[in-house]
């Protein structure tokens, strides 16, 4: 239990693209509801190269090894080429093994379907985010999937876990082991293992991804929580925002046994980039995943009752028809962040 005036110290990464303006919405909403953290900002991505320093110096890693726990705003990959994505090395290097994607519907949010409430659990560091790429004869390159019984095991336990502890019904696991036979074949057999010998109490099932990406476009209120490869977790993932909304509302925790690093599902956004529209949405509902986090893991409940206050003001703001372009409203960046500051308690 923490003291009355002590604050948990959090990294800040603001990231690229639209990331420094909805880290400064999130930042502004958290003062106004006294939550009680104290950001230690720190530099990553291809604002950190501009800045003449490393996409992700070591000084930025320590930096959120020492705090524990990080809050991230979207960092640009180049695609085709240039260097190894600053997410993928991120969630390598700090173990980040579990990413955790709710994914709901909102009063106020106008979208496809109604009673959505389902959690994606991605597995973070391997599969074909191995970064092995060769190039095998000339016109020829190949990419490595990776799967190690370790990690598979390591993220179905983790999954059962969280569905036990969340009171969960259910856990489908998308897969294509009819063609990757060793590498989605290792997952099933762990997560059917540890299904059978430590969480019986969870109901389990399989789902070829084809057929299973089908079922969620037609009705994904059948879904409780899903278990993915890092790849397949990475699309269904957007896939699912999709079903509830868009990216703006959907929020992320990569969570490893040590460190977690909070962080919306969307990118950065290049095409809306510095012009005040992007919605903060997602990254202060990650943040609020973040204060629930310090809450359990830190034991303060001053944690809770923030990301208590922040979740109803933007529920408030989001019901009253107060939102961004993206979800059919006029309001800017910090207009929609005023609105939820507006309607703290
Ligand atoms: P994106 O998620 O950045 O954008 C997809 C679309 O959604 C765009 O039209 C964008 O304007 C819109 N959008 C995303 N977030 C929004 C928000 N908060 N408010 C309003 N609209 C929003 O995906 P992309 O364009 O494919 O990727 C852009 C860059 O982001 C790439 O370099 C990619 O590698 C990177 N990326 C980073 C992360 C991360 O840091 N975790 C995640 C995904 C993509």
């Amino acid at each position: 239990m923490e003291s009355a005036d002590q604050v948990h110290r959090v990294a800040l990464i603001p990231g690229d693209g639209i990331g420094p303006e909805v880290t400064a919405a999130v930042r502004r909403v958290f003062e106004a509801a006294a939550a009680p953290v104290a950001w230690e900002e720190h530099a990553a991505g291809l604002a950190a190269l501009r800045a003449g320093g490393e996409l992700l110096s070591e000084e930025t890693i320590d930096a959120i090894r020492r705090a524990k726990v990080a809050l991230k705003g979207p960092c640009t990959t180049p695609v085709g080429e240039g260097f190894t994505s600053i997410n993928v090395q991120l969630r390598k290097r700090l173990n980040l093994y579990a990413a955790v994607r709710p994914v709901r519907n909102l009063d106020g949010v106008r979208a496809r379907f109604e009673g959505v409430d389902l959690v994606i659990v991605r597995e973070n560091t391997e599969g074909l985010y191995s970064g092995v790429e060769n190039q095998v004869t000339d016109g020829v390159v190949m990419s490595m999937k990776v799967a190690t019984e370790a990690a598979c095991t390591r993220i179905s336990r983790w999954a059962f876990r969280f569905a036990t502890r969340r009171r969960r019904r259910r856990i489908t696991v998308f897969h294509k082991a009819n063609i990757m036979k060793m590498t989605d074949g290792l997952l099933l057999r762990c997560a059917r293992r540890v299904h059978d010998e430590e969480y019986p109490n969870i109901e389990y099932q399989e789902l070829i991804i084809d057929a299973g990406c089908m079922k969620l476009v037609q009705d994904p209120t059948q879904f409780d929580v899903l278990l993915l490869e890092n790849l397949y977790g990475d699309v269904v993932s957007d896939l699912c925002a999709g079903l509830v909304g868009g990216l703006g509302v959907v929020p992320g925790a990569n969570i490893g046994d040590e460190l977690a690093v909070f962080e919306a599902v969307h990118g950065s956004a290049p095409d809306i980039a510095g012009q005040g529209v992007a919605n903060p949405l997602a990254l202060l509902m990650s943040g609020v995943m973040m204060l629930n986090h310090l809450a359990e893991t830190r034991g303060d409940p001053r944690c809770r009752q923030a990301a208590d206050r922040i979740k109803a003001a933007y529920n408030g703001a989001l019901a009253a028809g107060q939102t961004t372009r993206d979800l059919g409203g006029s309001l800017g960046t910090e207009a929609f962040a005023d609105a939820v500051i507006e309607r703290l308690a």
